[in-house]
């Protein structure tokens, strides 16, 4: 009869072998967390990148991240700007109704750009601890 070809292959081929290369835990190195810029579009690390939220209807640059709620994410850069505004990128990404206007966001990279680092926006509510909403 025909012999079982089943008992040939080779002891130790590899395939089950034990050493089987394990991922392992990840470094105690973390990861920042990763946006998108609603402007060019580029996935950058959210602290490359200047959170914008929506103030009472006005398009609030938000560089503490403190505000709650859904925001978006923008190089702090006048072009990225000058496409989200093209594109509309932030009532849609902001899921506002409308046109906002970018005038405090440009006036916050205006100041950006000249170098003066003191962000001196004291908005009149100062809310702590609360999460923001990784959108
Ligand atoms: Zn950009």
């Amino acid at each position: 009869m025909t012999a079982s070809r089943r008992g040939d292959h080779p002891p130790g081929c590899g395939l089950h072998s034990a050493t089987v290369p394990v991922p392992g835990p990840v470094p105690a190195r973390r990861t920042p967390p990763v946006r998108t810029c609603v402007g060019c579009r580029t996935r950058a690390e959210a602290d490359d990148l200047l959170r914008v939220v929506v103030v009472d209807g006005v398009l609030t640059p938000d560089p503490r991240r403190r505000f709650p709620g859904r925001g978006a994410w923008l190089h702090p850069d006048p072009e990225c700007l000058h496409r989200a505004e093209r594109r509309s990128a932030f009532p849609r990404a902001l899921r506002v109704p409308g046109k906002l206007d970018t005038a405090e966001v440009r006036a916050h990279l205006h100041r950006a750009r000249e170098g003066t680092s003191g962000v001196r926006d004291t908005p009149g509510s100062v809310i702590e601890e609360s999460k923001v909403d990784p959108s």
